[in-house]
C-alpha cells in the first residue's frame, strides 16, 4: 500500500534549545497580558524584530499555543514563528515568537486618522480582513472566542499596514470528537439547536464581528442606552435580548445592507446567527470595494468618548466571558454520564425488556 506523508499538527513541537541562542531579548515591553509580558526580541542572524510572549508551561498554555500555531498561515492572523520550551528560574516556560505588530490597535488607528473621515467602504475593508481571519479559523474547526478590539493589531504605522487577529488564550477546538458523534445522543428529546455544540463556540465569534462592525460604523457600541454615557447595569440584559438600534445622526447615511448584516450577526439566538461562510458571501463583505464611500462619524465619536473606551472594552470582555460559560453549559453531556431522569427510566425499561 502507498503511504503518503502529510504534515500534521503534531509536527509542531516546541524547540528545546535555548531561545537566547537564536534571539536577543530587548527591554521593550510591547504589552501586558493576563498571563505575562509580551516583549520585543530580534533574530540574531537576520536582525528581524519579533514579539515574544512568555507563558508558564501548563495544559492551558499548551492548548493556546497549539491552536495559535495551527492558525498561523493566514495573512490576517498574527503568525507564530517559533516556539521554545525553556526553563527559567526552575519554571518550565513556553516562549512564543510571533510577528511583531507595531501599528497599534484597530480603533486607535481610526481615531488617529488624519486624512479625512473614515468611510463605510474602509469599514467594509476592515470587516473583510477580520472575516478572512475568522473564516480561516472556523474552516480549521477553531473558534477564537475572544474576538475584541484590543486583539486586532496593525503590522506597522504605515498606510499599507495589515490588520491581524491575535491572542488565542480562549480559543477552542470545535470538532466534535468521535465519542460525541456516535448515536449516544438520543435526538428525540434534545432540541435541534442543542445538537452540534461546535456551532455555539463559532457563533460567539460572529457576535463579536457584529459588535466590531457596529462600532466601526458609528464609533460607539451597540448596547448603550446613550452613547458616551457610562454603561448601566441593565446593559447585560440588553445584550442578551438584543436591544440595540441605529440612532441618528450617526446611522442616517449608513447603507441598509450594512445594518442588515449587523442584525444577522447580532441575532440573539446563536443557532440563527449567520455563519462565517454566510457572512463572507454577503455582498457588503464579498464586494467591499463597491461599498459606498459614505463618510462616517466614527473617528469623531471615538475621540469624544475616549475616556469611556476602557469601559467598552471591559464590557465586551465580560460579555464574551459570560457567553463562553453559557455556551459551554449548553453543551449536553454524553448520555452515559447523564443524570437525566427520563433517560434513567428508559434505561431501566430497557433492562427489564431489552429490545430484540
Ligand atoms: P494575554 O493573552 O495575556 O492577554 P496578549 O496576547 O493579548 O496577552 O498580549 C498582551 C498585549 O501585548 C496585547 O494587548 C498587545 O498590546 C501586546 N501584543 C501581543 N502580541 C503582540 C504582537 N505580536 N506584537 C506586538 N504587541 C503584541
Amino acid at each position: 500500500m502507498l503511504k503518503t506523508t502529510t504534515s500534521n499538527v503534531n509536527d509542531r513541537v516546541p524547540k528545546t534549545t535555548l531561545l537566547v541562542d537564536d534571539y536577543e531579548i530587548s527591554n521593550t515591553v510591547l504589552g501586558l497580558g493576563i498571563n505575562g509580558k509580551v516583549v520585543q526580541c530580534s533574530n540574531r542572524k537576520t536582525q528581524q524584530k519579533y514579539a515574544l510572549k512568555v507563558l508558564l508551561d501548563n495544559p492551558k498554555a499548551r492548548r493556546e499555543v497549539d491552536l495559535h500555531w495551527r492558525a498561523s498561515g493566514c495573512r490576517h492572523i498574527v503568525n507564530i514563528i517559533d516556539v521554545y520550551e525553556n526553563t527559567y528560574s526552575g519554571n518550565k516556560c513556553l516562549l512564543v515568537v510571533m510577528e511583531c505588530m507595531e501599528g497599534g490597535e484597530l480603533f486607535q488607528r481610526i481615531q488617529d486618522k488624519r486624512d479625512g473621515a473614515f468611510t463605510e467602504r474602509e469599514a467594509a475593508q476592515v470587516m473583510h480582513d477580520i472575516c478572512v481571519a475568522v473564516h480561516y479559523l472556523h474552516s480549521k474547526d477553531i473558534a477564537h472566542r475572544d474576538l475584541k478590539p484590543e486583539n486586532l493589531l496593525y503590522t506597522t504605522p504605515a498606510p499599507n499596514a495589515i490588520l491581524k487577529l491575535t491572542d488565542f488564550g480562549f480559543a477552542k477546538e470545535t470538532l466534535i470528537k468521535d465519542t460525541l458523534q456516535t448515536p449516544c445522543y438520543t435526538p428525540y428529546y434534545v432540541a435541534p439547536e442543542v445538537l452540534g455544540p461546535e456551532k455555539y463556540d463559532k457563533s460567539c465569534d460572529i457576535w463579536s464581528l457584529g459588535v466590531i462592525m457596529y462600532i466601526l460604523l458609528c464609533g460607539f457600541p451597540p448596547f448603550y442606552s446613550n452613547h458616551g454615557e457610562a454603561i448601566s447595569p441593565g446593559m447585560r440584559s440588553r445584550i442578551r435580548t438584543g436591544q440595540y438600534d441605529f440612532p441618528d445622526p450617526e446611522w442616517r447615511n449608513v447603507s441598509q445592507a450594512a445594518k442588515d448584516l449587523i442584525k444577522g450577526m447580532l441575532n440573539v439566538n446563536p443557532s440563527q446567527r449567520l455563519t462565517i461562510v454566510q457572512v463572507m458571501r454577503n455582498s457588503w463583505i464579498a464586494q467591499y470595494t463597491q461599498v459606498p464611500q459614505t463618510p462616517l462619524h466614527t473617528g469623531r465619536m471615538l475621540k469624544e468618548s475616549e475616556d469611556t473606551w476602557p469601559e467598552v472594552q471591559e464590557e465586551m470582555t465580560r460579555s464574551l466571558a459570560t457567553m463562553r460559560v453559557d455556551y459551554d453549559q449548553t453543551h449536553i453531556k454524553p448520555l452515559d454520564n447523564s443524570e437525566n431522569n427520563l433517560l434513567k427510566r428508559r434505561r431501566k425499561l430497557e433492562e427489564i425488556s431489552p429490545k430484540a
